[in-house]
């Protein structure tokens, strides 16, 4: 395999990871730690024959569950290590090369990101024991939106909160928006316009203008703006205070009941899963033909919105498990923006699903379902970074 980057992503009790080699068609090893600190802590992955396996980790520390992942590289030696964390703050706008001053920054951040950000660092601190002479680099899901301009990224709340708290709106899965946007550039052979749809578990739209994140659909945290598979999305910021006074919630139930119990979940009262929610609609389950109806319509508002960031619209990107396998999905969405001028090629977006990268419009602003691959964007910006340090 050729000058191959281990991608890490460290959660809070799973560790992802892919052995990403700089030739597009060299099958990645990559797997998943799983149920880190429960019992019952496993490694599944594939190998380099494509075979799948599964070995359970008895001690299961992101330490020791690193040190497994290791010994499924197949001898394999990494050239750097690219990290995922999700919060940058305002202080990264691009990947870097982690020193003990950058470990230092994304510790300052931890408040923006208290669930995600102190996991991701313990990846990182691990990764570095292991691989003391290795660079390592961390890519911001959030860096990729620091190109937002004020009016976009400010929310309307006294200046004090901005300067004083960093409280902005910040977006996330910048990776995934900064992939699938290059790629429409390359297919298309334009330096476009684009509007992004990751409509995965997470959801978000963004609007990019020649490379650029002009503006996104979430912002201080992942609970802004589209209906998502068990998160709320957009609610009214009244919302929380009336819970509190009227049910006498707690802060804790509130935040649970937005991130977990609620987007598609929520809505049909059935499940999280877009492919169950079809399932069932299609056999009269009224909640679940209702959560699609909400889901779809919050997207094309939401594109719509998006729009007006964009000097000139040249497409819709759809990518993520759902924007990449559900057709209807689409359909629906499209059939929600009939100002547009979109002209949805039925036939080829009913074949178009299972990882398959395709245009789906038959003439207006281009439509493409394009495939998400954070972990290939990971790799590249890890490469680009210390071949620049080569340079
Ligand atoms: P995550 O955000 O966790 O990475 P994914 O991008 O894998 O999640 O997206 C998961 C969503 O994609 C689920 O709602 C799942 O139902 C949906 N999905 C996957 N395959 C299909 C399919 N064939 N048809 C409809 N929805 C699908």
């Amino acid at each position: 395999m050729h000058a191959p980057v281990l991608v890490i992503n460290c959660g809070s009790s799973s560790i992802k990871y892919a052995l990403v080699s700089d030739s597009p068609d060299t099958p990645r090893l990559a797997g998943l730690a799983e149920r880190l600190g429960s019992p019952g802590a496993r490694l599944r992955g594939t190998d380099s024959g494509g075979e799948t396996f599964t070995r359970s980790l008895p001690e299961a520390d992101p330490a020791t569950a690193l040190e497994a992942i290791l010994g499924c590289l197949e001898g394999q030696h990494p050239v750097a290590v690219g990290h995922r964390i999700v919060h940058g703050g305002e202080r990264f706008t691009r990947a870097v090369l982690i020193d003990d001053d950058v470990v230092a920054a994304i510790e300052a951040t931890e408040a923006l990101a208290p669930l995600h950000n102190p996991a991701n660092l313990e990846g990182v601190k691990a990764t570095r024991a292991l691989f003391p002479d290795l660079p390592q680099v961390a890519v911001f899901d959030t860096a990729f939106h620091q190109s937002l301009p004020p009016h976009a990224y400010r929310y309307a709340l006294p200046e004090a909160l901005y300067r004083d708290h960093g409280i902005r709106r910040y977006g996330f899965h910048g990776t995934s928006h900064a992939h699938v946007s290059a790629r429409a550039d390359a297919l298309a052979g334009i330096q476009g316009g684009w509007l992004t749809a990751h409509l995965g578990n997470g959801c978000s739209t963004c609007a990019v203008w020649q490379g650029k994140s002009r503006d996104t659909s979430m912002g201080l945290t992942p609970l802004e703006g589209l209906v998502m598979g068990t998160r709320s999305g957009d609610v009214d910021p009244g919302l929380h205070a009336h819970l509190a006074r009227q049910l006498g919630w707690t802060l804790a139930e509130i935040d649970r009941v937005l991130n977990r119990d609620s987007g598609l979940l929520g809505l049909s009262g059935l499940s999280n899963d877009m492919r169950t929610l079809e399932q069932a609609a299609a056999e009269g389950h009224a909640g679940a033909a209702l959560a699609i109806e909400v889901f779809c319509y919050r997207v094309a508002k939401s594109l719509a919105a998006l729009s007006c960031a964009l000097p000139r619209l040249d497409g819709i990107v759809f990518t993520g498990g759902i924007g990449e396998n559900a057709p209807r999905v689409r359909e629906r969405v499209v059939a929600a923006l009939p100002h547009f001028g979109l002209v949805l090629d039925t036939a080829t977006n009913a074949a178009t699903a299972h990882g398959r990268e395709g245009r789906i419009d038959a003439g207006g602003p281009q439509l493409w379902v394009i495939p998400t691959d954070e972990e290939g964007r990971i790799a590249l910006e890890t490469r680009q970074l210390i071949e620049e340090r080569h340079a």
